[in-house]
């Protein structure tokens, strides 16, 4: 499909998905700014009804397409929940004099503190995702002016909105359903791929809380979801199917990992064991090309269980150089290390290449064919893997190995261009 054609469909079984269009109205009264996340704009009779304002860098796309849809002030904006995509994008129209409602689950005022304390961190963990050319995080904020904690009732004019809080990806999310007009905006409990539920880098996320909120949204029987990435969904049968199967998606694995966990399976068993369901697992609106199903079981075990993955050795292990001296030692040195990991490499086994390169580079920093081993081995697991979360950590360790080989970086890939 052409950017500039309509983001929307009515069979999501059968849809491409993407993540960029000209900014268009998608429904009646219903602007979207599609770059990457979704920005909406409603016409409510008082003004309109912010939606995401987005990224702080493409805040002034998102200001000059809501401002040639219309000329009315804005009444409020709604953070669907805190992130960087999301919250950040206000900043033009508060320069421009307008001063909305900022409304917020409580939650959000919570992250923005959390990111004061953090933002090296995040920083570096944004680069390494989205494979960025130096560490960025936003450290400026618009602080939600109305907060709630489990639901809000809002009235412009004659028209209802009622916000509801969730947990999912975030625990600050929310939704928003306008029943008059039967619009249902869910933030990012819907982003066209598997639910973003197990980030390897990131703060714990709640699959089973993600799906009720799924159902309870199912159960409003919407005819319009408006998701925070991705396709706009009309039709209330194809609204409920997309929102019922997602939520299946998880509970299939948050039951498989609780039955394993009660029956006595350490966490190493677990991760290797359980799988998606095969048939929702090749919906368009489940692929895993953003995050990936193995990591949301890890984030299951992390929410119900502690950190220690079974084995004992791991409970208090020697520092990892000297293990991999150790690993070195008893094959005869690191070029036996080298020479395995490259046949492993041949055989198409990027993962057991993976831990021999890094016993490897670990035992002799500057051992050159170790360097050249894990370079490889990396842009081998890269180019193969299908989640973007796993392609940008494979990305960034290839290129500290190309850096230590006096070699220039691979080309950033990255979610702005991922769709
Ligand atoms: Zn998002």
């Amino acid at each position: 499909m052409p950017a500039d054609s309509p983001m929307l469909t009515e069979d999501p079984t059968r849809a491409r998905p993407r993540l960029y269009a000209a900014p268009h109205e998608v429904a009646p009264d219903v602007l979207l700014h599609a770059a990457f996340v979704n920005t909406y704009a409603l016409r409510t009779p008082e003004g309109l009804l912010l939606i995401d304002p987005g990224l702080a860098p493409l805040s002034g796309s998102v200001h000059r397409a809501v401002r040639e849809f219309s000329a009315e002030p804005i009444h409020t904006a709604v953070y669907t929940h805190g992130h960087a995509d999301h919250a950040f994008g206000l900043r033009p129209f508060l320069e421009a004099g307008e001063r909305p409602l900022i409304v917020a689950q409580e939650a959000v005022v919570e992250r923005f503190l959390r990111y004061q304390k953090t933002w090296g961190w995040n920083a570096r963990i944004n680069q390494r995702q989205f494979s960025l050319p130096e560490p960025a995080f936003p450290d400026r904020f618009d602080w939600p002016t109305l907060t709630f904690r489990e639901a809000l009732v809002q009235r412009i004019g004659d028209l209802e909105i009622r916000y509801r809080a969730a947990r999912g990806e975030t625990d600050d999310a929310c939704y928003l359903f306008v029943p008059e007009r039967s619009y249902l905006f869910t933030g990012d409990l819907v982003i066209w791929q598997a639910p973003n539920c197990g980030n390897p880098q990131k703060v714990q996320r709640y699959p089973e809380d993600w799906a009720r909120a799924l159902e309870e949204m199912a159960a409003l029987d919407a005819e319009w979801l408006f998701p925070g990435h991705g396709l706009v969904v009309h039709g209330r049968q194809a609204v409920r199917q997309l929102l019922t199967e997602t939520a299946r998606y998880l509970r299939v694995l948050v039951e498989q990992v609780l039955a394993r966990m009660n029956a006595g399976e350490t966490p190493e068993q677990i991760v290797h064991a359980v799988r998606p369901d095969p048939e929702l697992a090749v919906r368009p609106y489940l692929g895993a090309r953003y995050d990936h199903p193995q990591f949301i079981v890890r984030n299951i075990l992390r929410l119900y269980g502690g950190w220690w993955n079974g084995n004992p050795a791991e409970l208090l292990p020697p520092p990892p150089a000297e293990r991999a001296r150790e690993v070195a030692a008893l094959a005869g040195g690191v070029d036996r290390l080298v020479a395995r990991g490259r046949g492993q490499l041949e055989a198409d086994r990027g993962d057991l290449a993976a831990d021999l390169a890094e016993w490897a580079t670990r035992a002799d920093p500057a051992h050159r064919a170790a360097l050249e081993l894990k370079r490889d081995v990396y842009e081998h697991l890269l180019a193969r893997a299908e989640s973007l979360m796993a392609q940008g950590i494979y990305r960034a360790a290839a290129n500290d190995a190309r850096r230590a080989l006096g070699q220039d970086p691979l080309p950033g890939g990255g979610a702005l261009s991922f769709g």
